[in-house]
């Protein structure tokens, strides 16, 4: 079964506290998430502000291979305004926790699921095309048996796709399990002649969202929610490029370009002033970067020594650092991959005196620095030479 990758950069990801995005940021950001090859593109919520209405049109007028999806609450003015975008999918929200029911919306769950159905065959009779999520929200938390009522009378509704949320990364593998939460669920709605779609959306409050995400994927869970960056809600949802990477290296979900993630990053980090870590998997300036001597040596006689992710993969090259922890193989290794000439060995030893001390104060010698550090070197030989 094909698993689907549904990015909600643009809508989870923009609330993330101080993240704003223009329309035509958003435009450029959705046109390198098809690029990637994302299948479902969660535009925004149009009913949160006019700004954000006329960017999800926009995006959804840009005709790209994704589908477009916006946001609305289970009532009928969001509906409106959602199928107005002209997107293709909307995705619906309401929880059904008794707990919220009283304090929040003060009703009850009969109340909720006729509101609920009521939505979505109001949107299906605006345009039958459309295809609908509903979300139970915080929906791993809520009373199984009211999402079971909530998910079936949806279905029977009309809604193509149930998407179960961990609003509050609650989940853990082999604890609490998406897994188990993801399968149980299947099969009460598979008893009341229900089989949708399932979703899964998962926040990162424990560092967990990736695990759980995955641990749904193994459940039949085939649309998985992700952000750029890991953006949203407090510690955000999935990481985009992470999820990417282990659908194709353990689903054999092929059909992505990978090496498209590294710009699409770049222009989301741009815009949404949140940096990509240097440590962060497959982005980040450190993923495919070698340090300690006894690696790097080891990586030179052979790279799967010391790497399991094949950075091709990605459109990345490996490389080592070279600081405190490095040794002669480091410093030859950068010297030959640099094509300078006549290295020798007093040179590379002299070199890596400079770059362990340079490494000391705190700071890593990159290629155009050893650039540097090799011109100064030949300087003194040269001025020695004269001096002798
Ligand atoms: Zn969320």
């Amino acid at each position: 079964m094909m698993i689907r990758v549904l990015d909600s950069t643009l809508r989870e990801g923009e609330q993330t506290p101080g993240v704003y995005m223009d329309s035509h940021v958003k435009q450029e950001i959705a046109r390198l998430l098809d690029a990637v090859g994302v299948d479902l593109i969660e535009a925004g919520h149009p009913m949160v502000s006019d700004d954000i209405r006329i960017a999800v049109r926009d995006v959804a007028r840009l005709d790209l291979n994704a589908a477009i999806v916006a946001h609305a609450r289970s009532l009928r003015g969001d509906i409106e305004a959602a199928v107005e975008t002209g997107v293709g999918m909307i995705g619906l929200f309401y929880c059904v926790s008794d707990d919220r029911l009283d304090t929040v919306f003060r009703t009850s769950l009969r109340e909720a699921i006729d509101q609920i159905t009521d939505s979505i065959r109001y949107a299906k009779r605006l345009n039958p095309k459309l295809m609908i999520r509903y979300t139970p929200e915080d929906t791993v938390r809520s009373p199984f048996i009211n999402v079971v009522e909530a998910a079936s009378e949806a279905v029977a509704a009309g809604a193509d796709v149930i998407s179960v949320a961990d609003t509050t990364g609650y989940m853990m593998p082999g604890v609490r399990s998406m897994y188990d939460y993801v399968s149980r669920l299947r099969e009460a709605l598979n008893a009341r002649n229900a089989d949708p779609v399932i979703a899964v959306h998962c926040h990162n409050d424990r560092g967990l969202a990736l695990a759980n995400a995955l641990d749904g994927c193994r459940a039949g869970a085939t649309i998985v929610d992700a952000t750029v960056l890991r953006l949203g809600e407090r510690t955000g949802i999935t990481d985009l490029a992470e999820l990417l990477f282990n659908l194709h290296d353990g689903f054999g979900e092929n059909r992505w370009n990978l090496p498209a993630l590294n710009e699409l990053y770049r222009i989301v980090s741009k815009y949404s002033y949140f940096p990509i870590s240097k440590n962060h998997p497959l982005v980040g300036e450190n993923a495919f970067t070698h340090n300690a001597g006894v690696h790097t040596h080891a990586w030179i006689k052979k790279n799967s020594h010391y790497e399991s992710v094949d950075p091709a993969l990605v459109g990345r090259r490996s490389s080592v650092c070279l600081d405190n922890m490095s040794g002669v193989a480091s410093v030859k290794f950068a010297l030959e991959r640099m094509n300078v000439p006549d290295i020798d060995d007093r040179m590379i030893l002299c070199l890596l005196n400079e770059v362990k001390a340079i490494g000391r104060r705190g700071r890593a010698v990159d290629e155009a620095e050893l650039g540097l550090l090799v011109r100064s070197y030949r300087q003194s030989l040269t001025l020695l030479r004269r001096a002798e």
